[in-house]
């Protein structure tokens, strides 16, 4: 038997699974035309575009620290530019901000639980790894999801986000050790993070196109590469079971072979 499919026979021990647009999808709960940004900018009573620049450009601390919380970078751009916002009104912004994850949160689809809890039954490992701020995550605790995970992620408290390696490294530490050749990565592809998982040693990353497929979110350009980017794509959550229980086909065998080949652990420093 030659090597590769050796390797591709040994059982996958632990799932890591994106969060938003993976097993849940916000864009099912999200107002229409509601832009989180946008929103808070007009409760503030600040211009649009400056507040929009800021909180793109904080972003990526927001997504690796929980301090400071999403109010105080919102209190601090008010007291900024001189328009202080009360301790009330950004409590008000954080609970309409924070409306629709947690909308999504605390309703996952039966067949997305049904799916974690089959591969559970088969002694597979779940762990959660999401690029997140805290603001997002504050329904976790109480969603349907929670208890099916063995270890939960998140980008603010690991201090690490996708496609960084060390992300993916903490979560498999977190489930015991498990090694990334013994795991396979799902997600939606958002920020690299089907590539992160390939190049963080996954034996098999699945795009979870479910979502994505339909709400909107991306071109069919982007899908396509983020199908490109994986072993596997699904189109209904169900699909993960077997898709990563599984071996893979022969041609999709050959090709991640290939790819397993070239692909460094670490990214070029
Ligand atoms: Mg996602």
């Amino acid at each position: 038997m030659p090597p590769d499919r050796k390797l591709d026979e040994a059982p996958i021990e632990a799932v890591v699974l994106d969060l938003f647009h993976t097993l849940v999808d916000p864009e099912e709960f999200r107002p229409p035309a509601f832009h989180r940004a946008d929103h808070i900018a007009e409760r503030l009573g600040v211009p649009r575009e400056p507040f929009v620049r800021y909180w793109r450009e904080t972003f990526p601390e927001r997504l690796v620290h929980r301090e400071p919380s999403v109010l105080e970078w919102i209190g601090e751009y008010a007291r900024s530019v001189g328009a202080p916002a009360s301790a009330g009104l950004l409590r008000e912004i954080g609970r309409e901000i924070g409306r629709v994850p947690a909308q999504a949160l605390a309703a996952p689809r039966p067949e997305v639980l049904r799916a974690l809890d089959e591969l559970r039954e088969r002694g597979i490992r779940l762990g959660l790894l999401s690029n997140c701020d805290e603001l997002e995550v504050r329904g976790w605790a109480t969603s349907p999801l929670a208890r099916r995970f063995s270890f939960t992620g998140f980008s603010c408290e690991l201090g690490f986000a996708k496609p960084d390696p060390r992300a993916y490294e903490a979560v498999l530490q977190g489930l015991g050790g498990i090694g990334p050749e013994r795991a396979a990565f799902a997600g939606d592809g958002s920020m690299g993070e089907l590539l992160g998982a390939k190049r963080a040693g996954f034996r098999r990353v699945v795009f979870v196109r479910a979502f994505v497929g339909h709400n909107g979110l991306r071109t069919a350009k982007q899908r396509a590469t983020f199908a490109r980017q994986a072993d596997l794509t699904v189109d209904r959550f169900e699909r993960l079971v077997p898709a990563v229980t599984r071996p893979l086909p022969a041609r999709r065998r050959r090709a991640a072979a290939a790819r397993r080949g070239p692909i460094p652990k670490r990214p070029p420093v």
